[in-house]
Protein backbone atom coordinates (compact mmCIF):
# COMPACT_ATOMS: atom_id res chain seq x y z
CA UNK A 1 0.00 0.00 0.00
CA UNK A 2 3.00 2.63 -1.20
CA UNK A 3 1.63 5.34 -3.29
CA UNK A 4 4.07 7.90 -4.07
CA UNK A 5 2.12 10.76 -3.91
CA UNK A 6 4.13 14.30 -3.56
CA UNK A 7 1.46 16.00 -1.67
CA UNK A 8 -2.34 15.25 -1.02
CA UNK A 9 -4.02 18.94 -0.38
CA UNK A 10 -5.82 20.15 -2.66
CA UNK A 11 -6.72 23.96 -2.52
CA UNK A 12 -9.42 25.91 -4.34
CA UNK A 13 -6.67 28.50 -6.39
CA UNK A 14 -7.82 32.06 -6.03
CA UNK A 15 -5.26 32.57 -9.37
CA UNK A 16 -6.79 30.49 -11.60
CA UNK A 17 -10.08 29.44 -10.16
CA UNK A 18 -9.58 25.17 -10.22
CA UNK A 19 -9.55 23.05 -7.10
CA UNK A 20 -5.97 21.69 -8.01
CA UNK A 21 -2.89 19.75 -6.07
CA UNK A 22 -0.54 21.87 -3.69
CA UNK A 23 2.63 21.04 -5.52
CA UNK A 24 5.18 20.95 -3.60
CA UNK A 25 9.15 22.75 -4.32
CA UNK A 26 11.48 23.37 -1.98
CA UNK A 27 11.02 25.77 0.23
CA UNK A 28 7.69 26.53 -1.61
CA UNK A 29 3.78 25.37 -2.06
CA UNK A 30 2.45 26.16 -5.35
CA UNK A 31 -1.37 25.54 -7.12
CA UNK A 32 -0.07 22.93 -9.74
CA UNK A 33 -2.86 24.08 -12.23
CA UNK A 34 -1.13 27.54 -12.43
CA UNK A 35 2.04 27.96 -10.38
CA UNK A 36 0.50 30.14 -7.73
CA UNK A 37 2.86 30.48 -5.33
CA UNK A 38 1.27 30.09 -1.93
CA UNK A 39 4.03 31.20 0.40
CA UNK A 40 3.72 34.56 -1.34
CA UNK A 41 0.18 34.47 -1.19
CA UNK A 42 0.48 33.55 2.93
CA UNK A 43 2.61 36.71 3.05
CA UNK A 44 -0.66 39.07 1.90
CA UNK A 45 -2.82 38.15 4.86
CA UNK A 46 -6.18 39.30 3.36
CA UNK A 47 -6.15 37.71 0.17
CA UNK A 48 -4.69 34.70 1.98
CA UNK A 49 -7.34 34.77 4.26
CA UNK A 50 -9.92 35.10 1.76
CA UNK A 51 -8.74 32.16 -0.11
CA UNK A 52 -8.77 30.15 3.01
CA UNK A 53 -12.90 30.95 3.56
CA UNK A 54 -12.99 30.26 -0.30
CA UNK A 55 -12.19 26.74 0.68
CA UNK A 56 -13.58 26.31 4.05
CA UNK A 57 -16.93 27.14 2.10
CA UNK A 58 -16.72 24.33 -0.14
CA UNK A 59 -17.51 21.90 3.04
CA UNK A 60 -15.64 20.01 5.65
CA UNK A 61 -12.94 18.71 3.47
CA UNK A 62 -11.95 22.55 2.53
CA UNK A 63 -11.52 22.90 5.95
CA UNK A 64 -9.45 20.11 6.85
CA UNK A 65 -7.70 21.44 3.26
CA UNK A 66 -7.32 25.41 4.64
CA UNK A 67 -5.90 24.11 7.53
CA UNK A 68 -3.17 21.86 6.26
CA UNK A 69 -2.47 25.16 3.56
CA UNK A 70 -2.11 27.34 6.32
CA UNK A 71 -0.06 25.10 8.30
CA UNK A 72 2.21 24.78 5.50
CA UNK A 73 2.77 28.23 4.00
CA UNK A 74 1.38 30.42 6.70
CA UNK A 75 4.68 30.42 9.08
CA UNK A 76 3.19 30.03 12.19
CA UNK A 77 3.95 26.94 14.63
CA UNK A 78 0.66 24.05 14.27
CA UNK A 79 -1.65 24.95 17.29
CA UNK A 80 -1.17 28.63 16.65
CA UNK A 81 -1.83 28.12 12.66
CA UNK A 82 -5.15 25.50 13.69
CA UNK A 83 -5.74 28.71 16.34
CA UNK A 84 -5.76 31.27 12.95
CA UNK A 85 -8.23 29.15 10.92
CA UNK A 86 -10.88 27.82 13.44
CA UNK A 87 -11.04 31.93 14.24
CA UNK A 88 -11.61 33.02 10.27
CA UNK A 89 -14.66 29.98 10.41
CA UNK A 90 -15.98 31.72 13.37
CA UNK A 91 -15.75 35.17 12.54
CA UNK A 92 -16.93 33.56 8.51
CA UNK A 93 -20.13 32.43 10.25
CA UNK A 94 -18.31 28.26 8.92
CA UNK A 95 -19.52 25.82 11.61
CA UNK A 96 -16.72 23.53 12.16
CA UNK A 97 -18.30 20.19 13.36
CA UNK A 98 -17.40 19.23 17.00
CA UNK A 99 -15.70 16.00 15.87
CA UNK A 100 -13.12 18.59 14.30
CA UNK A 101 -12.23 21.17 16.88
CA UNK A 102 -8.40 21.87 16.29
CA UNK A 103 -6.92 19.38 18.53
CA UNK A 104 -8.61 16.38 16.26
CA UNK A 105 -7.64 18.67 13.20
CA UNK A 106 -4.06 18.86 13.86
CA UNK A 107 -3.77 15.26 14.19
CA UNK A 108 -5.56 15.09 11.04
CA UNK A 109 -3.15 17.52 9.68
CA UNK A 110 -0.37 15.41 10.85
CA UNK A 111 -1.33 12.26 9.19
CA UNK A 112 -1.95 14.29 6.23
CA UNK A 113 1.79 15.88 6.93
CA UNK A 114 4.45 13.42 7.80
CA UNK A 115 4.61 11.37 4.57
CA UNK A 116 5.62 14.55 3.06
CA UNK A 117 7.76 15.44 6.15
CA UNK A 118 8.99 11.98 5.48
CA UNK A 119 9.82 12.43 2.08
CA UNK A 120 11.53 15.93 2.70
CA UNK A 121 13.80 14.41 5.63
CA UNK A 122 15.47 11.64 3.08
CA UNK A 123 15.80 13.91 0.62
CA UNK A 124 17.71 16.94 2.34
CA UNK A 125 20.31 14.53 3.43
CA UNK A 126 23.31 15.71 1.18
CA UNK A 127 26.19 13.60 1.18
ZN1 LIG B 1 -4.14 28.02 -9.66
Amino acid sequence: MTRAVESTIHFLCPGCGATALVRETPGSYGCAACGLDYVALARDKERFDAALVANMRTGLDGVLMALALHQLAGGLPPAQSAEHVRALAERSGIDIPEYQRPTNIFQTVLCLLVPSLGIKKRTSRRS
